[in-house]
């Protein structure tokens, strides 16, 4: 690679973990689900075909585990044939740059992402006066400068295809970050939504850790645009998904799913948006 990567300078080990850490969950025969701590990675692909691209890169100092989660599903020496990112959020990129130096694959992110995957600009604050527990008090703790991923980092193509996944396309769903995105199957219904919505309650530790499923809107102490994260669910929502792995919690679908979905949408003023926090417009809320 040409150019040099590098973390942000606050980058670090954070010690937070859930009884879901360490494992895997094949969801769908190309759709394989493992826990890094607190936070999901996904391996889209056959383990027949070998063909596959990693979604996320998970916590800081997780690549090890990653490269051996990568390997044990598809043989030794195996390499995705892309990296393609949610977002750039310190629990979502921690692993990347031995990754990409490990594999010599492309990052894939959308176009407002990249100021803070090229070093550019920093996420706002993560906001710790926001309602919520413990984890939303811990973030400030939080890596938060921009990492730079040099020329390796590209822009996910406009027509909506998702490099090295055939049948998936990107929907953009602003709102936890200004270049989120997730990706849908249409032919399955399989949603990747990343931190649009979660299936656990992110902001509290002790729901962290038991993975106590609760559908949820985007972690709070890190979205500071919340019209746009309504926007985000209503249009995921509108996609019928029938199955969703999010960035955080267990995987969810059918039936549970649908109404799940159905009711964040509803409800999202109560479900989601928190009662204070900086990034709440006390005029509209
Ligand atoms: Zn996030
Ligand atoms: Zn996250």
């Amino acid at each position: 690679m040409d150019k040099q990567m590098n973390y942000g300078s606050d980058y670090k080990f954070i010690p937070a973990t859930s009884i879901g850490s360490g494992m895997g969950i094949q969801i769908l025969p190309d759709l394989f689900c493992y826990t890094i701590q607190i936070v999901n990675i996904l391996l889209v692909g056959n383990p027949e075909t070998g063909d596959f691209v990693l979604v996320d890169a998970g916590m800081p100092e997780s690549a090890a585990e990653i490269i051996s989660v990568v390997e044990e599903r598809f043989g030794r020496n195996s390499r995705p044939k892309a990296i393609i990112l949610t977002h750039g959020h310190f629990d979502h990129v921690g692993g990347i740059i031995e990754l990409v130096n490990q594999w010599d694959v492309p990052v894939y992110a959308h176009q407002l992402e990249m100021p803070f995957l090229t070093g550019q600009k920093s996420y706002p604050d993560p906001d710790p006066t926001v309602e919520g527990g413990m984890v939303a008090k811990m973030s400030p703790l939080f890596p938060n400068e921009p990492i730079d991923l040099g020329n390796n980092v590209e822009t996910l193509p406009a027509d909506g295809t998702v490099p090295h996944m055939p049948g998936f396309k990107w929907i953009h769903t602003p709102g936890h970050a200004p270049g989120h995105v997730s990706l849908f199957r249409e032919k399955d219904g399989a949603l990747i939504a990343g931190d649009a919505f979660v299936t656990v309650k992110q902001e509290y530790l002790y729901k962290v850790f038991t993975q106590e499923l609760e559908i949820s809107g985007p972690p709070r102490y890190l979205t500071t645009d919340w019209q746009a994260a309504k926007e985000s669910v209503i249009k995921l929502e509108a996609l019928r998904p029938s199955v969703a792995v999010t960035g955080h919690g267990l995987p969810l679908s059918g039936e549970l799913l649908t109404s799940s979905l159905k009711k964040l949408v509803n409800e999202f003023d109560q479900i989601a948006v928190p009662d204070y926090g900086k990034y709440i417009d006390k005029n509209t809320h």
